[in-house]
């Protein structure tokens, strides 16, 4: 694997990182990729089957974990994720900028597998309150569902720490900008 950038970002479920993430590979559609995750959670209402994620049962999903082909993945929320391993082996050799929108755990995990190429950011809230009401206002979970979100901010604010940068996500140009700043530093 060469040339190419990783660029994984992750923040509390409600962060916003799926608005930045697209933002950017909008901005420049040449360079930058989104890598599409599987998971065995259901759909929300309005997500497509290999744009959004790879919606898999738990034994497709168990059977590409015994066949090597993830990168890394994690059980979130009650549910399984994953990153495909070949795509970001191919987007690489292309030199392409890697989007990755994963957990605190798998973003660590892979800044530790292939850490020459891979920057962390997270993405934090203003403020709990903020987020909270984002989360709620976002009408997409049901109230156990936010309860389990809100149940991890502790551990992904600890794991926030170990990321290469923190943005504060308190107006989304700006933090589309500065995630756009970043990647320009570490391809120069
Ligand atoms: P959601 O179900 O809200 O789409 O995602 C739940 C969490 O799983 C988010 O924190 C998201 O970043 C994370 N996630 C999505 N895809 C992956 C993946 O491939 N690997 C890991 N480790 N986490 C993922």
């Amino acid at each position: 694997m060469n040339n190419g950038l990783l660029v994984v970002i992750s923040s509390p479920s409600g962060g916003g990182k799926t608005t930045i993430i697209r933002k950017i590979v909008e901005r420049d559609p040449q360079r930058c990729v989104y890598s599409i995750s599987a998971t065995t959670r259901a759909p929300r209402s309005g997500e497509q089957n290999g744009k959004d994620y790879y919606f898999l049962d738990d034994e497709a999903f168990q059977a590409k974990i015994e066949q090597g082909e993830f990168l890394e993945w994690e059980r979130v929320h009650g549910y399984y994720y994953g990153t495909d391993l070949s795509s970001i082996q191919v987007w690489l050799q292309q030199g392409k900028v890697v989007l990755l929108d994963l957990d605190v755990k798998g973003a660590l995990q892979v800044a530790n597998i292939l850490k020459d190429q891979t920057v962390t950011i997270f993405i934090a809230p203003p403020s709990l309150d903020t987020l909270i009401k984002r989360l709620k206002n976002r009408k997409t979970d049901s109230n156990e569902e936010i309860e389990k979100r809100l149940e991890r901010i502790p551990m992904e604010m600890e794991k926030s720490k170990k990321f290469d940068a923190v943005i504060v996500n308190e107006n989304l140009d700006k933090t589309v900008d500065q995630v756009l700043k970043i990647i320009e530093n570490h391809i120069h």
